[in-house]
């Protein structure tokens, strides 16, 4: 038997106990009408989390990176400029991506810890054909302005694609899409959704669909094969074709987290990762501990703090581990032995889960 953790480093976190009790349901055929329901209804629920109207919008059968990958592979035509915010390990990330698709990319660098500036990105080129951020850089614990962002784009009258990394942020703070003039976005199951790890949570609309690369490098991601999968109106009479085979048993598990995210409210949710976070925060600096993101840009779901001087920053993890059955994350890239990752995501942004890691860490550093 494994020993339960507390799931609180960058992901995964600990799924909703209805995620994990939807996994020990009978399995299901992935053409099985009781699953296609299923189907139907986590498309549905997943629109509203996104904030969209998107018919298209569905969970793709692979983590948060092969939601990445669908989106620029299905929007980037050969030569086209793609420029890319990058302020923490998945923005770089996504130029290596965009830049295997073809794009020219144009990368404005930020200082890791900052959010993205909208006027430098918004100054990189005069015409890119997809302007890309991520909301909640998991790396660095730094929230940037989407909805900035995409209000630029328009006041400028630009035709760019807004293509956006919303992994970390859904189910945990504020996204709403189409309001904000987001084309192409993705997320993953395993961090604020309160489910395990494996499905990509994804929506496009009408205008990044209508330009979208006929045939795509990728088979398995061709989002124009997709639309069957997931009886997509329209296409062939709203009728199922095999594509590949669903996860069933994972749907259902994302099926069961978002209806306990809906049921509970998504202003109650952000409000309840707020309440989690800013405790978490104060509470660390009340123990002498210093923040790494921007004050003001600081996630709630994910904080960074600095490992103090003269501690040994992986002996500390794995005493949280080993003693308390508390994970906690390494630093990200270059800070990776500077600073530690906590998250407090989906179940997990909880007073009582605050007040856990507070103590354990408290205990382990030897402050209290
Ligand atoms: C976790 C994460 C990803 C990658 O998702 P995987 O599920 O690990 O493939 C991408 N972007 C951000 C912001 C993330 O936090």
């Amino acid at each position: 038997m494994i020993r339960e953790r507390h799931l609180l480093g960058p992901g995964p976190s600990n799924p909703y106990p209805e995620a994990t009790s939807a996994l020990a349901q009978p399995l299901l055929g992935h053409l099985d009408p009781e699953f296609l329901r299923i189907m139907d209804d986590t498309c549905e629920m997943l629109r509203t989390v996104w904030g969209t109207t998107n018919s298209r919008t569905l969970p793709l059968s692979a983590t948060g990176s092969a939601g990445m990958e669908a989106a620029f592979v299905n929007t980037v035509h050969p030569g086209d400029v793609v420029v890319v915010a990058v302020n923490g390990l998945f923005g770089q990330r996504m130029t290596d991506v965009a830049a295997r698709c073809g794009a020219e990319v144009v990368a404005v660098e930020h200082e890791w810890g900052h959010p993205v500036d909208v006027d430098r990105v918004l100054a990189a080129h005069p015409a890119p054909a997809i302007v890309a951020a991520v909301h909640a850089e998991t790396s660095t614990g730094v929230r940037s302005d989407v909805a900035a962002l995409g209000a630029a784009l328009r006041a400028q009258g630009s035709e760019a694609l807004l293509l956006v990394d919303a992994v970390t942020s859904i189910g945990g703070i504020e996204v709403r899409a189409d309001d904000w003039g987001v084309d192409v976005a993705y997320a993953g199951t395993q961090k604020c959704l309160g489910v395990a790890p494996g499905l990509a949570p994804f929506t496009i609309g009408e205008r990044a669909f209508e330009r979208r690369v006929e045939e795509p490098r990728s088979w398995y991601l061709d989002l124009g094969m997709l639309g069957g999968y997931v009886g997509e109106a329209g296409v062939q009479g709203g009728q199922r074709t095999y594509h590949h085979t669903a996860p069933t048993a994972m749907v259902a598990s994302l099926h069961a987290g978002l209806a306990r995210v809906l049921d509970e409210g998504l202003d109650a949710v952000w409000a309840r990762h707020r309440a989690a976070g800013e405790a978490l925060q104060a509470g660390l600096q009340d123990m002498g501990l210093e923040l790494f993101a921007a004050e003001g840009s600081r996630l709630p779901q994910l904080t960074t703090v600095k490992v103090p001087d003269g501690v040994d920053p992986a002996a500390v993890r794995r005493e949280l581990l080993e003693r308390h059955g508390i994970e906690i994350g390494a630093g990200a890239g270059a800070y990776a032995a500077s600073v530690w990752r906590i998250g407090l995501m989906g179940r997990n942004a909880r007073p009582d889960t605050v007040v856990l890691v507070l103590a354990a860490l408290r205990e382990v550093l030897g402050r209290g």
